[in-house]
């Protein structure tokens, strides 16, 4: 394949560079490093030269992508490039919208009328867990067909872009062009590759694993728990860890196994839930340091409960996670943490 990775200096966007370039494809990153890392570019350049072009720009620049898609003959998209924090988008919908739908457009134009009018193949899509919002009852674990409704801005754009995106499949339907789409659903994606090369550097760091870890590495005087009275076993909310290997092996499968003219939705998480307050105890487990955490109130636009119902994804993807173990995901969390105590270091 030849494949076009937005938001490629990004956490999720360089280790799927990374599984791309291992398995033989030829990759062109872009990002706008507004919150992406030069320094995981400069490393796969280096690792892979000739296949690997990294280009600075944002998404909403459809020239400049339409060149690059024209260049290189690139015929997969992923499309990881997403502000994607839940409290932020209800702080700053409109940039939200912005990033994730606007600029996403300009991003779909240039895949469509690339490559002399062809468009690109495949296109696969970084969605979101938070487009089902509080699962109706029945309807936890999770499966695809579990009604959408997101409780956040961030989740609506995710929603709202899924949406463009099917209308855009049928319209490449209709003019015998077929695309292979895949949404992938993702649950909490964390911990870091296993060689040590790529991590998790957010600033600001907002994700429950890294923000743990920093207080046990002392980096914070203390961390909070956002919300300790919710409906859940022990009143912090369950989410469900993906091991972001994992999550990079369902979009290689995807476009391998989607064809044209299709467009699938699957979720991508391991299929069990863990509270804030187990996902604390694995810190501590595995950091063997104890850190100071205060019971906070509700983080507006969360959701009480999410995990998977992994059927579909296995069945039709052939997905499994290797993955299951909570303080193996926080474990490759913390050696890249520990190794890198100043992140990238940008
Ligand atoms: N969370 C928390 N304290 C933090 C960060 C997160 O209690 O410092 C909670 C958050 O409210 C949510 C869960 O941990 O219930 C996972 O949050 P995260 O931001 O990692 O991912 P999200 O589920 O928002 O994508």
């Amino acid at each position: 394949m030849r494949v076009l990775v937005t938001g490629g200096a990004g956490y999720i966007g360089s280790h799927a560079c990374q599984r791309l370039l291992n398995d033989g494809h030829t990759v062109v990153a872009i990002d706008s490093l507004y919150r992406g890392h030069r320094a995981p570019m400069d490393a796969l350049s280096a690792g892979h030269p000739g296949r690997f072009a990294f280009i600075h720009a944002d998404i909403g620049e459809g020239g400049r992508i339409r060149a690059a898609l024209d260049e290189h003959d690139l015929d997969t998209v992923m499309h990881f490039g997403a502000v994607a924090y839940v409290g932020e988008s209800v702080d700053d919908p409109l940039w939200y919208y912005r990033n994730n739908i606007a600029s996403a457009i300009a991003l779909l134009e240039a895949c469509d009328t690339c490559r002399d009018g062809r468009g690109v193949d495949r296109f696969i899509f970084s969605s979101s867990c938070a487009t089902y919002g509080d699962p109706p009852e029945g309807m936890i674990p999770v499966p695809e067909h579990c009604p959408q409704h997101p409780t956040s801005p961030y989740g609506r754009t995710k929603l709202h872009f899924e949406h463009i995106l099917l209308d855009y499949a049928a319209h490449r339907a209709n003019q015998d062009r077929p695309l292979a789409l895949t949404m992938l659903r993702y649950f909490n994606v964390a911990g870091s590759d296993r060689t040590g090369l790529l991590g998790e550097d957010h600033t600001p760091e907002t994700h429950l694993i890294p923000v743990a870890i920093q207080a046990a590495q002392g980096k914070r005087e203390s961390m909070s728990i956002f919300g300790a009275d919710y409906p859940t076993p022990d009143g912090t909310c369950v989410r469900d860890y993906v091991h972001v290997e994992d999550l990079i092996d369902a979009h290689v499968r995807a476009a391998e196994r989607v064809k044209p003219g299709r467009a699938e939705a699957f979720n991508v998480g391991i299929g069990k839930g863990y509270s804030v307050r187990e996902i604390l105890d694995s810190v501590r487990r595995v950091s063997g340091k104890d850190f100071r955490v205060i019971e906070a109130g509700r983080r507006a636009g969360d959701a009480i409960a999410l995990y998977n119902d992994p059927t579909k994804i296995q069945r039709d993807l052939g997905w499994q996670a290797q993955v299951t173990d909570i303080d193996e995901i926080v474990t490759t969390a913390w050696n890249w943490m520990q190794a890198h105590p100043d992140g990238y270091g940008d």
